[in-house]
């Protein structure tokens, strides 16, 4: 009988192992690949996110890694003119700054990674079932194992089978699809440390440096029936990006240009209704979901990740006070008491990310004429 046991070594999956960890609280985690997935190549990490990689003590290591950015200059696609300027302001904090950095995805899991100990990730090992049984749940791995587990936390992304046992439905197509790349350039990018953001023309794409070297860019737009055909193949990808890109100067044309096809991440956008966030089991008994297994969102606002981590230490919180009770009897309405509020505290959280992102989205990648001028 394993105390924690974790579905997914991604983002929220080792965020939360490690935070429990942190607060004396040993966990499992059961990850379906073979080795850690770090497709997707860099994401931006704003404010939050960063509070929350401090609170489970990696902020620094990253921070020493990534530069600071201090502002996003925004340009049109259809004019090729910059359009606005703004500094990274927290409007809460009297003009303190936000803080945003761009992270390698697979650093970023590596270093919460390498601060757990050994063993505490299965790789290999795809939840295929969950069975309850009183207070125990079983989780049924493709290879015939069975755990037994006190607590079940679902952080198995976008195609969980955890929140499906929980009954929300599969996350909806948002009609859009991403391309996100990542380059490295050994004589140095020689962009400012801005996020350079462009939209119009029912497109959306930006380039955003992590370090002095290596650049992150991503583009969203509606794919056409015939588009749809070419995102199989990632040179026609390239293709497609570079078509769409509008005018732009020579030092962004070479982040795309000179991004190599296996540093392409080619995938359409999901999102969950935000009203699921409601109604929704976010836990039931001893069971609960979070990251992208619970809110899956547009990328319009980079705060998947983030909200992820947040997630992750607002439960780890809860769930470790519960877990530590010298009160064998009862443990289980401890734990249930904390995963509901958890639930409790996140559901408006996701909602109003689901749909702020949905909107902002929208309203960026339009090619309308009223929407275009607004
Ligand atoms: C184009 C794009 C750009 C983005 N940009 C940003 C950004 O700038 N900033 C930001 O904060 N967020 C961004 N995001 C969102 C961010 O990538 C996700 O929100 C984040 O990765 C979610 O982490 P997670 O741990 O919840 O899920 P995942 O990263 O999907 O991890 C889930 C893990 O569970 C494993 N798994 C799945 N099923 C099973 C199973 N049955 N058994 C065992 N293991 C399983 C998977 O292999 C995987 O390792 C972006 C997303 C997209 C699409």
């Amino acid at each position: 009988m394993e105390d924690v046991v974790i579905v997914g070594a991604g983002i929220a999956g080792l965020a939360t192992s490690l935070g429990l960890l942190r607060l004396g609280v040993s966990s499992v985690v059961l990850e379906s690949a073979d080795s850690l997935r770090t497709s997707g190549s860099a994401l931006g990490i704003w404010s939050n996110g960063w509070r929350a990689l401090d609170a489970i003590g990696v902020g620094h290591i990253l921070r020493a890694k990534y530069n600071k950015l201090s502002g996003i200059v925004i340009t049109s696609v259809s004019s090729g003119v910059q359009t606005a300027e703004l500094p990274f302001r927290d409007s809460h904090t009297q003009g303190g700054d936000l803080e945003f950095r761009c992270v390698n995805r697979r650093v970023l899991l590596e270093t919460l990674a390498n601060e757990l100990p050994i063993g505490t990730i299965r790789y290999s090992s795809k939840v295929v079932h969950i069975q309850s049984e009183d207070h125990a749940k079983s989780i049924h791995l493709s290879d015939g194992t069975v755990l037994e587990t006190k607590v079940l936390i679902g952080c198995d992304g976008v195609n969980s089978v955890v929140s499906k046992f929980l009954g929300f439905s599969t996350p909806a197509y948002a009609g859009r699809t991403s391309v996100r790349g990542f380059v490295n350039f050994q004589d140095g990018h020689g962009l400012e440390a801005k996020f350079f953001q462009f939209f119009g023309k029912g497109v959306r794409f930006g380039v955003i440096p992590c370090d002095d070297y290596a650049v992150y860019w991503f583009i969203t737009f509606r794919p056409s029936s015939l588009e749809k055909e070419m995102v199989e193949d990632p040179a026609k990808v390239k293709q497609l990006v570079l078509s769409k890109l509008g005018k732009v100067s020579d030092k962004i044309m070479r982040v795309f240009e000179e991004t190599e096809l296996e540093n392409m991440v080619c995938a359409p956008l999901r999102f969950r209704y935000p009203w699921e966030m409601l109604w929704g089991n976010i836990s039931k008994d001893n069971i609960c979901v979070i990251g992208d297994a619970l809110h899956p969102l547009t990328p319009d606002i980079a705060q998947g990740g983030c909200s992820a981590l947040e997630d992750s230490v607002i439960l780890v919180r809860l769930l470790a006070r519960a877990l530590k009770r010298n009160d064998e009897g009862n443990e289980h309405h401890a734990i249930t008491e904390a995963l509901e509020k958890f639930a409790r505290e996140r559901r408006w959280r996701c909602f109003d990310l689901i749909s702020t992102s949905y909107i902002v989205g929208y309203i960026q990648q339009s090619d309308g004429v009223l929407l275009q001028f607004f």
